[in-house]
């Protein structure tokens, strides 16, 4: 496994920082064009809980830069556009918005977090033309292989979807990077290497991987019923070790994008270990190497 700040300081020679930003678009899951609610364990606010409000492209990355320029010299970003799903909505507008953020100096990669049933053939041309001007990242929820748990999840498609829009976008030579969740409901931890084994085993695989420990979140169909009965959740201990083994299993060419999520302090529930981010790090860092010592 390649770390994904590895990769970009070896691409671009220095760290290259990523902006959340806000494309407006709404979710199909939410809306009721597939279902309402959305994914169980996804807040009202959509999936990028830290994303700037709707305004101006040109504002949010000004806002957003600032904020990060107040703790480094950061000269280059990542455009990611993390709220619902980013591929939803007027092709016209979205190719607009996109192009605007791209032709900006500043922003070398354009990366749109969306559903693999949100690329029907208008958005599939879209990203094909932006990623002749800069390069495009698709972010795919998949959460899970377990067809039966994504159902509960009410993900709202079938893992086969994944698999085909990952293969459609890689022929396309678009970055593709899926999103896993470790601690889902009713998984063991062999089911969560499944979907590491499943999404290893694809061809392609995804460029990248993300993987997330549940949250359980206030205002969540998940928070309500941990609120209720409350389900076993993973330790820090244990999630550390599934996300060492996972990256045993991983390919070798596929970055690691993320190993652990920022918490909405305000809405988090469960479990607790997440906010100590510091603590985590180190702990899931100590772990990778111990893993990457003992297969040596
Ligand atoms: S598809 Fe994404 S934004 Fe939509 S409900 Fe699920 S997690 Fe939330």
């Amino acid at each position: 496994m390649r770390r994904l700040s590895d990769v970009l300081k070896k691409e671009y020679g220095e760290k290259v920082y990523k902006l959340a930003l806000t494309s407006g678009c709404t979710c199909p899951n939410r809306d009721g064009h597939i279902a309402y609610g959305g994914c169980a364990f996804c807040s009202a606010e959509g999936s990028g809980e830290f994303a700037a409000p709707p305004a101006p492209v040109d504002m949010q990355i000004e806002q957003a830069k600032t904020l990060i320029q107040k703790k480094s010299h950061a000269r280059r970003f990542i455009a990611y556009f993390q709220s619902f799903t980013n591929t939803y909505g007027d092709p016209m507008r979205l190719e607009d918005l996109y192009r605007e953020t791209i032709s900006r100096d500043d922003i070398v990669i354009l990366s749109l977090g969306t559903r693999p049933d949100c690329l029907g053939p208008a958005m599939m041309e879209m990203l094909i033309r932006l990623n002749q001007i800069k390069p495009v990242w698709v972010e795919l929820g998949l959460q899970t292989a377990r067809d039966d748990i994504a159902a509960q999840m009410n993900r709202g498609y079938e893992t086969n979807v994944f698999a085909e829009a990952n293969k459609r976008l890689k022929e396309a030579d678009i970055t593709t990077i899926a999103h896993v969740i470790f601690g889902l409901p009713g998984e063991s931890k062999d089911d969560m290497l499944d979907t590491v084994r499943y999404l290893s085993a694809l061809d392609p695989p995804p460029d990248g991987i993300k993987i997330q420990m549940l949250q359980v979140l206030k205002g969540t169909v998940l928070g309500a019923r941990y609120k209720e009965e409350p389900f076993p959740l993973l330790s820090l201990e244990e999630y550390s070790d599934l996300v060492a083994e996972a990256c045993q299993i991983l390919p070798d060419e596929m970055v690691l994008h993320r190993m652990t999520g920022d918490p909405p302090w305000r809405l988090l529930i469960a479990p607790l270990w997440v906010r100590d981010k510091k603590r985590v790090l180190n702990t899931l860092n100590r772990k990778l190497l111990l893993s990457q010592s003992e297969s040596q």
